[in-house]
């Protein structure tokens, strides 16, 4: 690749790569090309460079783009609509009946805009979903441009999507089918738990995932009330039974792990399956807290997720690295817990690795795919600047996100998403909140 034309040549205050760890450059450019980073190099080494578009961010710090390993994005309709509450009731008396009322592939394509809208806002570049209709989510993730890992249902119970488990490993699978040369979808196995999924058809996810090398996406060890009735139930933890099926390797998602022994850890060391650690879901439904520095000393890959807007109540991985950071040291009695560079590196490159997309995103690396953002310092929230890092995770609080680039694609630019009409989709979210609360009132 010729260095002497690129599409866009950026010259940033500040570059954090990511990879190697707390490195932050200083005078360093960045040149885009097609949908690659085809050159990290000195500004002085750029004057030959032809570019199609020169951007001049001195005030600006550029990263990779943030990686949001878990969430719901269409329950961003959903937000506010039941809150305080613990994780059953909160689940089986108002999110699972609203679901029932109101989810349609509408409901899909409007939530999941106005999730993507707000993640890009606060610098999410990639992130995964699970939820119904995940053909309708796949197709709005395509039409903005942003990237993602969507992990398809499986339940026992019907919904709007499929009557049982059967339905949805089949209408899963052919969605895999359609969709695997997608360069920005990625489709993946999405069990809910192993709670709402029966054994046989565990095992059956565990089978055909190996045959495809696909990744399974799984809520796990949520709250400690889940694996003691687990245990009452069959006489083992739910990690145990999902070993002794075949689901633990290295392509396996983890999420929450907030009940975690020593045993635990070394099965997951052992296999290689990775967790994504949801804080703030796990704070508000008091479910527990993930003892990422432990599970980090055993070489375990911890990564990081919101959980949806209904559970959070934002998609903000800004918010989500600074509450990782400071639980991880109140848990752990332990202020030096998770510093700065871990939690960035947890939203990013750790991200990236979950998702088995290490090699393609999750820090900024010539030929990785130009998948960025940058980040404006020059606010009183984020000055003075000693230490970029510092500010970037304790500091910032996602608003500050100027830009965004998927894949060489400009999808944000000065705080204007570039696909995404807001008013319309204002417009929508209103009518939305309009018919869920008729109903609601309805009920009562
Ligand atoms: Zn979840």
């Amino acid at each position: 690749m010729s260095l002497q034309a690129v599409d866009t040549l950026i010259h940033p205050g500040w570059i954090v790569p990511v990879v190697p760890r707390g490195t932050v450059l200083e005078a360093y450019s960045i040149a885009l090309s097609g949908d690659r980073i085809s050159a990290i190099l000195p500004r002085e080494e750029t004057r030959d460079i032809q570019a199609a578009r020169v951007l001049e961010l001195p005030q600006h710090a550029l990263l990779p783009g943030l990686v949001n390993c878990h969430g719901h994005a269409a329950m961003s309709l959903l937000r506010g609509y039941a809150d305080d509450q613990p994780l059953m009731p909160w689940l089986e008396q108002h999110i699972w009946p609203a679901e029932a009322a109101h989810v349609n592939a509408e409901f899909v394509r409007d939530g999941t805009e106005l999730a993507v809208a707000e993640m890009l806002r606060s610098g999410t570049t990639t992130f995964s979903d699970m939820y119904f209709f995940p053909d309708a989510s796949a197709e709005v993730a395509q039409r903005l441009g942003i990237r993602c890992q969507i992990s398809f249902p499986v339940l026992e119970f019907p919904t709007a999507w499929a009557r049982n488990a059967n339905e949805y490993i089949s209408k899963g699978l052919s969605l895999y089918h359609d969709l695997k040369h997608s360069a920005l979808v990625n489709i993946c196995f999405g069990p809910h738990a192993p709670y709402t999924v029966a054994e046989e058809n565990l095992s059956r996810i565990g089978v055909i995932a190996a045959e495809l090398d696909c990744a399974i996406h799984i809520h796990l060890h949520e709250s400690k009330g889940e694996v003691l009735q687990a245990v009452e139930l069959n006489g083992e933890r739910p990690l145990d039974t999902l070993h002794r099926l075949g689901l633990l390797g290295p392509r396996t998602q983890c999420v929450h792990m907030t009940d975690l022994g020593e045993q635990d850890m070394a099965l997951l060391a052992q296999t290689g399956a990775s967790v994504v650690h949801c804080p703030q879901s796990n704070m508000k439904l008091a479910s527990g807290a993930c003892p990422v520095s432990k599970l980090s000393e055993k070489g375990i890959n911890v990564a990081l997720g919101t959980d949806s807007a209904a559970s959070n109540n934002d998609l903000n991985l800004f918010a989500e690295m600074q509450t990782a950071a400071l639980l991880a040291k109140l848990h752990s009695g332990d202020a030096t817990a998770l510093p700065a560079a871990d939690a960035l590196a947890m939203a990013t490159i750790n991200g990236a690795r979950a998702l088995g997309m290490q090699e393609h995103i999750g820090s900024l690396e010539t030929g990785k795919q130009a998948d960025l953002i940058a980040v404006d310092l020059s606010g009183p929230e984020t000055q003075p600047l000693y230490n970029i890092l510092s500010q970037l995770v304790y500091a910032c609080n996602g608003s500050q996100v100027s830009h965004s680039w998927v894949a060489g694609q400009l999808l944000m630019e000065q705080r204007e998403l570039t696909h995404i009409d807001l008013a319309a989709l204002s417009a929508r979210t209103r009518d939305w909140q309009a018919t869920i609360s008729n109903t609601q009132e309805q009920a009562q």
